[in-house]
């Protein structure tokens, strides 16, 4: 099977009756990059938190251009989503410690640049600086909250924007600096009611199921005793998952899924069941999930979301997702 799925690599993921799902990958890891064989659309999810862990001090805003220049030139010509810093939780940074008893409903993503806006500044001025020229840069908040959050980003960005664009002039290069699209991560469940609102300040949006599903269910992603429960086919997420998909439908507003749920067969033929129509996914799971997406016609899918957002348990919901695949061969 795996042959067959790799010689198709190059096809572009459309369901049978022609429906297209835009496939980007998720990076963040230079290893991350020697697995993309196949055809996408870019990166979806560059989490620049893992360069920044892999050093033991901040990353200089040389440096950083640096780093940021060699993933723009390495998928030249196409979209880049550049998440800011997302440390915090699960992710310490060595030379930055941080001692808290719950990490994860504590100091985390854009709470700390937004409490540190010399870290955030020095991170945004750097990826502009690196995307002069290109224009494939998009900018993605991690663990936004509130209104506010997304006010002061904006404004810290703005502000960013505005110090290159004028050192550039000085500096006498000749390409203007275009603004790159924002967008924010739904990851956290307080933003779902306010989705209206925050996409009238945004570009785009991407669902991080990983943290969705923890905040949602009061489930820690990372530990074993609860593994159990957390549990990425619960049908409260589903809901969740098909709201937003309805409200960024209705608003015009580009949504993708950039969490793991978009990168297992099952979990992407739930997504596009429900209408999402971009994945983000880890580079060993590209071909996989193309071959998924090529299997798939309207008439199943359409059956497919009716049956899962009527189930109560995970299990009825694993049941359907499992039948439909054995049907897929
Ligand atoms: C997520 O939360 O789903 C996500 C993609 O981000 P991370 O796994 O880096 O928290
Ligand atoms: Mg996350």
């Amino acid at each position: 099977l795996d042959q067959v799925v790799q010689s198709k690599n190059h096809l572009p993921a459309e369901t049978k009756d022609g429906q297209v799902v835009e496939l980007q990958l998720n990076a963040g890891l230079v290893i991350d990059h020697t697995e993309d064989r196949g055809a996408h659309h870019g990166i979806g999810l560059y989490r620049t938190e893992i360069p920044f862990m892999l050093r033991d001090r901040f990353p200089t805003e040389t440096e950083q251009v640096k780093l940021y220049s060699d993933i723009f030139a390495r998928y030249a010509g196409q979209p880049v989503v550049m998440r800011t810093l997302d440390v915090g939780g699960d992710k310490p940074l060595p030379y930055f410690p941080i001692q808290e008893e719950n990490p994860f409903l504590g100091w985390r993503g854009i709470r700390i640049t937004l409490d540190h806006p010399d870290i955030f500044l020095v991170q945004v001025r750097a990826m502009l600086r690196a995307n002069v020229g290109l224009n494939t840069l998009r900018i993605l908040l991690p663990m936004v909250t509130s209104i506010d959050e997304v006010d002061d980003a904006i404004r810290l960005m703005n502000q960013a924007y505005f110090e290159v664009r004028n050192e550039l002039q000085e500096e006498g290069e000749r390409f203007e600096l275009k603004r790159p699209q924002i967008g924010i991560m739904i990851e956290v469940p307080a933003v779902l009611y306010q989705l209206e609102q925050i996409a009238q300040r945004v570009d785009f949006f991407s669902v991080g199921t990983n943290d969705l599903t923890q905040y949602l269910l009061a489930v820690d992603r990372n530990n074993p005793r609860v593994t159990r429960l957390y549990e990425a086919y619960h049908p409260s997420l589903l809901l969740a998952l098909d709201s937003i998909i309805q409200v960024c439908q209705r608003l015009e507003k580009p949504v993708g899924v950039c969490g793991e749920l978009a990168g297992d067969p099952g979990g992407a033929m739930l997504l596009v069941a429900l209408g999402y129509r971009s994945l983000s996914v880890g580079g060993h799971n590209l071909d996989r999930i193309r071959w998924a997406v090529r299997q798939m016609d309207s008439q199943r899918l359409g059956q497919l979301r009716a049956d899962v957002l009527q189930a109560s348990r995970a299990d009825d919901v694993r049941r359907h997702v499992r039948m439909e695949l054995e049907r897929l061969g």
